[in-house]
């Protein structure tokens, strides 16, 4: 069975990142979601509700799953029997960086391939933190994070 992860920190999960994912299980028999607790990366949304907004907007999506993990994500990979990392590239910046992991990666654990998608061009602008920031100052997040989200993201972050 082929087994892909997508690990982020989905603060919360946007568009961008379902289009990822349902390209992702496209390719594999079963996608881990992977939201990451971090410590030193302080996140709005707590674990918990980042798992559940994903669990929320993923229902129905049959090779599809969504857990945490702590630690080190090459550690996670092979605990889960998994083949693959999989990520978004939206910008040049995006790549600096994930190549940077990716190569981190591969040296922690030679056997795990990190692949990588290139955003729609649609979502190329999207990240988590624009999201916040709209919702904060009461800007539409519409057509931005799932419907099924949307009310609760604006409950948790805006000003009424
Ligand atoms: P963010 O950068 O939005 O905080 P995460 O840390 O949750 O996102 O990112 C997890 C993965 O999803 C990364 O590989 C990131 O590049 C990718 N990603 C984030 N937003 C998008 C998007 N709009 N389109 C495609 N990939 C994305």
């Amino acid at each position: 069975m082929k087994i892909i992860i997508y690990p982020g920190s989905f603060d919360p999960v946007t568009n961008g990142h379902i289009d990822i994912i349902i390209r992702a299980a496209r390719l594999c028999d079963k996608l881990i979601v992977a939201v990451a607790n971090n410590e030193s990366k302080k996140a709005v949304f707590s674990l918990e509700e980042r798992v559940e907004l994903l669990k929320r907007s993923l229902a129905g999506m049959e090779n599809v799953e969504v857990t945490s993990f702590t630690g080190l994500l090459s550690e996670f990979v092979k605990k889960n029997k998994a083949s693959a990392i999989i990520k978004g590239l939206r910008t040049v910046s995006d790549y600096e960086y994930e190549l940077q992991m990716a190569l981190i990666n591969k040296s922690l654990s030679p056997e795990v391939e990190t692949l990588f998608l290139v955003a729609d061009i649609k979502y190329s602008f999207l990240s988590s933190s624009i999201v916040r920031e709209l919702a904060k100052l009461g800007g539409n997040i519409e057509g931005l994070v799932p419907d099924c989200i949307k009310e609760t993201v604006i409950k948790k972050l805006g000003n009424n």
